[in-house]
């Protein structure tokens, strides 16, 4: 049997649509999509035409997509962009030296993916004030803990769904909770939502989220492109500067093809989703029974698999006296592809932070296993991967 993949929340193989749609995009294309020629203009309307259906199947305007070269740099933006931006508009403090003033504030959380949590440590360097909120056991923060820190904060960034144990977070109450609280002078809030599209609903518009973050790798599109929604005119400063791509927000010439394939991925994982998310509940119950039955101590990392808000995708687990790296490459011989952690994470020695925020201790945050299923998992890879793990981790570690 060929090679089984549950590493999908690393990276998701390519759907043979959208790498149908990137071979013709690549071939029909001969222009920039800012050139006036009629090369250029063909370029601009697939990129026109692709703006407009992830516009449509996301639910928002054409004007509020911000294309990047991937989820870190959407991240990256919507930190940065916000808090400049901010610091733009804000006033001297009032007994600070002559043209010093206040640095914008921004609250996030522990467990954010790198790209939001290294964005934000970079940011505090820089002077500005940011708090970082600890999560239970679940994985999700307490939202009357965030808005309480968000006090005077210009950013709040909270991810919509987490990439290595899997719980999700109500970001339409988080924003409804920082208006009751502080009306106008509400923060602004980002989501990163990389992880959660095509695996759980999502309605930007409904929730009144300002900015989210999307990659399109890990919906079936190729890796290098990324997004980011920008809704009401949400103030934000370019961290690139040159040509006028993308509202002056995001320089640099549109990866056309990529960009279209991306549109392709994302409607089909958009439209399946409710489909998906039964299959994948399905294989996440036989990998947890599988493992269980191979170590009765194991334990699952994050949200139970009852817990309404979790991806369906997403089986976390601690495998005691287990060194996760040790199994990974156990599992890897084997022909089953999982990760000990996050992607990032799993290439270094350390501990993933996100098991040391759900209070583990640094020799337990080692025995973490992840395991995650995608749009192309079938049941017979599920049956294989669970006969795969008896036989492995009954030898771990
Ligand atoms: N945010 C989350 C939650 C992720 O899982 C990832 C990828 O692992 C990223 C951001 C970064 O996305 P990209 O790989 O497109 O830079």
């Amino acid at each position: 049997m060929a090679r089984i993949h549950l590493d999908h929340n690393a990276t998701t193989p390519l759907r043979a649509e959208a790498r149908e749609a990137l071979l013709g995009a690549l071939d029909a294309l001969a222009g920039n999509p800012s050139s006036v020629h009629a090369g250029g203009r063909a370029a601009r309307a697939m990129l026109d035409d692709a703006r407009e259906r992830i516009a449509g199947a996301l639910g928002v305007l054409e004007d509020d997509l911000i294309f990047t070269s991937g989820g870190t740099e959407a991240d990256n933006l919507a930190l940065f962009g916000t808090l400049r931006a901010a610091d733009a508009g804000s006033a001297p403090r009032a007994n600070a030296p002559a043209g010093a003033v206040a640095r914008a504030g921004l609250v996030t959380t522990l467990v954010e993916h790198s790209a939001v949590l290294e964005a934000a440590h970079q940011l505090a360097r820089e002077g500005h004030p940011v708090r970082f909120v600890g999560v239970g056991p679940s994985g999700r923060p307490d939202l009357d803990e965030v808005v309480r820190a968000a006090e005077g904060a210009a950013l709040v960034s909270v991810m919509a769904a987490n990439n290595e144990v899997g719980c999700t977070t109500d970001i339409g109450a988080l924003v409804a909770a920082l208006r009751e609280r502080y009306g106008a002078r509400a923060p602004r809030v980002h989501t990163d939502a990389v992880q959660a599209l095509g695996k759980v609903p999502l309605d930007l518009a409904g929730a009144g989220v300002h900015l989210a973050s999307f990659s399109a790798h890990k919906v079936g599109a190729p890796v290098g492109v990324g997004l980011l929604v920008r809704r009401d005119r949400a103030p934000l400063q370019p961290m690139l500067f040159g040509g006028g791509q993308e509202a002056a927000l995001r320089p640099g010439t549109e990866n056309v093809a990529a960009v279209h394939a991306f549109a392709v991925a994302l409607e089909l994982a958009v439209a399946e989703q409710a489909e998906f998310a039964t299959r994948a509940r399905r294989h996440v119950e036989n990998l947890w029974m599988g493992v269980q039955n191979a170590v009765p101590g194991a334990r699952i990392l994050g949200p139970t698999l009852d817990d309404p808000e979790r991806l369906p995708n997403t089986l976390s687990v601690l495998l005691p006296e287990t060194d996760g790296r040790t199994l990974i490459t156990r599992l890897d011989l084997a022909g089953l592809e999982g990760s000990a952690g996050s992607a990032c994470a799993s290439g270094s020695l350390e501990p993933s932070h996100v098991v040391l925020a759900l209070g583990q201790g640094r020799a337990e945050a080692r025995a973490a296993l992840r395991l995650s299923t995608g749009h192309a998992t079938h049941d017979a890879e599920i049956t294989h991967a669970v006969e795969i793990l008896s036989r492995t981790l009954g030898k771990a570690p």
